[in-house]
């Protein structure tokens, strides 16, 4: 993997940064630890360098990233609508960071588009469709956090990597690639890691702090879904799961309770794609979607459900009931049943 970047776009990213010092940092609805962990990263490299920052949510993040260095300064529009409103006007640089298309900030979108300000994004999406000053595009990375490394190093703000920063990354690639189950099939990935580990970043500590934190009700939320709402599909190679607002209910659903749930089937030897069905009471339902080798998710995620994301993994919505969403899943499935066989 080359992670070299156009001369052009580096001059860029350093002159817009050198020229504001009001930045605010955005990610995507739901944010993950790619998300949170690219996001105070640079807050923290920034404000190293003299800027006032902000990371700029639409809605709140699971607990078990708040151990974060940097996570004070975050504000989501459904806690802190006047502060961001506030801050949007007076912030003179947006940075976009793991969304490869403004809408994933959901209600953030249309402020950010009437403020107008000059912008940057830093993604590891394909397609990318956000019309910034400056944007680094590279669907090859495992991550942001990665990317976001060799961004920093190629504009000379190494020195900026402090074990704030480095835990920051590490959490991200860590989370993206699945504890290196995928998305990282290459060398550079373990350059960036060791060099992380060797800032001081503990990376028992990390692994603990994210993935030793279910509630009781939650390992039970888990056993439940996959025991009672998991269909297999085996003439399709393929599964779906959901998750109902009585299971929500039932197991005192908190924000992140489901991670990693959509994974999990992925461990049957015979299947290559399953989907997550999450009900919500206001708003669409969200799918998630998960494959193994040649079978474009991305692709399905798309042409089905409004959405993207990767190769192997990339999410949507459906406008309209669960058991809709899963009829057209089906619907889908019978579409792409020749690649499926495969
Ligand atoms: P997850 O299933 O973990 O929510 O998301 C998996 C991948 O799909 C992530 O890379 C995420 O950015 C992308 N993704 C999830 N939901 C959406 C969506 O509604 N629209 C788009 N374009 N991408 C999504
Ligand atoms: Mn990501």
């Amino acid at each position: 993997m080359n992670f070299t970047f156009e001369k052009q776009t580096i001059e860029c990213i350093k002159k817009l940064v050198a020229e504001n010092t009001t930045v605010a940092i955005t990610t995507h609805y739901n944010s993950d630890g790619d998300a949170i962990g690219s996001s105070t990263a640079l807050a923290e490299v920034l404000r190293q360098m003299g800027k006032t920052v902000k990371i700029l949510l639409p809605n709140d993040y699971p607990q078990f990233f708040k151990w974060m260095h940097g996570v004070d300064d975050i504000l989501t529009l459904d806690r802190h609508p006047k502060p961001i409103r506030k801050y949007i006007n007076e912030m003179d640089l947006l940075i976009c960071l793991d969304i490869n298309d403004l809408s994933r900030t959901e209600d953030l979108q249309p402020l950010f588009e009437q403020a107008g300000k000059k912008s940057i994004v830093v993604d590891h999406h394909i397609n990318l469709q956000i019309n910034a000053d400056a944007a680094v595009s590279f669907p090859e990375a495992s991550s942001t956090c990665e990317l976001l490394y060799h961004v920093l190093v190629a504009c000379g703000y190494e020195k900026y990597i402090n074990k704030h920063v480095a835990e920051s990354l590490y959490t991200g690639i860590m989370t993206d690639t699945g504890r290196l189950d995928y998305s990282s099939n290459y060398s550079e990935v373990y350059n960036v890691m060791g060099k992380l580990v060797g800032m001081g970043v503990n990376k028992m500590f990390i692994h603990d702090k994210i993935n030793n934190v279910y509630s009781y009700d939650r390992f039970r939320l888990q056993s439940k879904i996959m025991k009672d709402n998991f269909v297999y599909l085996p003439e399709y190679h393929a599964g779906y799961m959901m998750i109902t607002n009585q299971d929500k209910k039932d197991f005192h659903f908190q924000l992140g309770d489901s991670e990693g749930f959509v994974n999990m089937p992925l461990c049957m030897k015979d299947l290559k794609f399953v989907a997550l069905f999450t009900e919500y009471e206001k708003g669409p339902v969200k799918v998630s979607l998960r494959s193994k080798g040649k079978f474009p998710a991305s692709s399905f995620a798309t042409e089905f459900f409004n959405g993207g994301g990767h190769f192997n993994a990339a999410g949507g919505k459906h406008f309209g009931t669960l058991t809709e969403a899963i009829e057209v899943f089906k619907n889908g499935l019978e579409k792409y049943k020749d690649k499926l066989e495969k």
